[in-house]
């Protein structure tokens, strides 16, 4: 095994003879740092032969602003959203990362490529519900810009709804 960690890669089974049993004797990486060309010596039956490790190039989920924009999906947004809607209340930077790793972990799995900002401010409003209901109502008013108070109330009832609706959803399906 090589001296440094790094650079250790586990072998592989040889083409020739197919023993798994080989010493990487050069190693280099090419197309900006994405490929990694490594150059190997079979120990069983010593020919030598190259494999290539790629970085895989998953689907980055984009955002769409309400402008119409496209911005990669970035979940710091979602923890600075939570941290200005909290204000003065502290919410503690674990539960911050935890409803970013929640909210990121269901946008992975119900959008492929693309998906609306509205729907990532409603997932953040939905858990600002539960943990912290004055940070909810601001993050609410600023989301949406109300130009009254029977504005916000309004829309105020119908996100209780819509959260209820969703809790309720959770049940059926757990
Ligand atoms: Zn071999």
């Amino acid at each position: 095994m090589p001296a440094v960690l790094g650079s250790y890669s586990p072998p592989v089974l040889c083409p020739y003879c197919n023993a798994d049993n080989d010493k990487v004797i050069d190693s280099r990486t090419s197309d900006g740092g994405k490929v990694t060309r490594r150059r190997r010596e079979c120990l069983a039956c010593t020919r030598r032969f190259t494999t290539y490790e790629r970085v895989e190039q998953t689907a980055k989920l984009m955002v769409i602003k309400r402008d119409g924009r496209r911005v990669p999906f970035d979940r710091e947004n979602i923890v600075r959203g939570v941290s200005s809607a909290s204000g003065k209340r502290k919410i503690p930077e674990d539960i911050k990362q935890k409803i970013a790793d929640e909210i990121e972990e269901e946008l992975h799995k119900q959008f492929d490529r693309e998906v609306e900002s509205q729907v990532i401010g409603e997932k953040l409003m939905g858990r600002l519900r539960d943990i912290d209901e004055v940070a909810w109502i601001r993050f609410a008013s600023e989301y949406y810009k109300f130009k009254s108070v029977d504005e916000l109330k309004k829309q105020l009832e119908l996100l209780d709804g819509k959260v209820r609706d969703v809790k309720d959803q959770q049940r059926l399906f757990s």
